[in-house]
């Protein structure tokens, strides 16, 4: 089934000019980026996209650095979409990450893990609506 999944390209791959090489990788997997855009989130909107993760340990030095500079957020569109981008990523601690995934490749730390995706239809659609309007998606 041809799906969408919500991506983001965190701070600390923006900060490091690390766009193209990940939207190189999430092409190259077969991936078509239907939307796009840089913006920057203030630290209410980063607390409002996490809040699932309110109660965890890290959940205040994510929302910094979440705001901490800007993000890159898109949509992609594939067969099997959210599970494949979730593949793709790698897993959440980058050093468990496998080799080709882009966690592996790029990431920081567990926290500055360069990429994050949808693990859900109900969460990718929610994402989604968070950052774009229906004008936006071009498909
Ligand atoms: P994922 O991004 O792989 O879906 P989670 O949804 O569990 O992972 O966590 C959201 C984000 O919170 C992670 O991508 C990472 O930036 C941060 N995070 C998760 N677990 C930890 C942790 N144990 N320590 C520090 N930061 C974490
Ligand atoms: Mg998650």
């Amino acid at each position: 089934m041809v799906e969408r999944t919500f991506s983001m390209i965190k701070p600390d791959a923006t900060n490091r000019n690390l766009t193209g090489k990940i939207n190189s990788m999430i092409e190259s997997a077969g991936f078509r980026i239907i939307a796009q855009k840089k913006t920057r989130m203030t630290l209410e909107q980063a607390k409002k996209f996490y809040e699932v993760h309110k109660d965890k340990p890290f959940y205040n030095d994510l929302c910094k650095f979440m705001s901490s500079a800007p993000i890159v957020v898109q949509v992609l569109e594939k067969e099997n979409a959210i599970s494949n981008y979730r593949t793709l990523m790698g897993a959440t601690n980058p050093y468990n990450a496998d080799a080709g995934t882009i966690r592996k490749e790029f990431a920081i730390s567990t926290t500055e893990n360069s990429v994050h995706g949808s693990d859900a239809s109900e969460t990718a659609a929610a994402e989604i609506k968070f950052f774009f309007s229906e004008i936006e998606i071009v498909g």
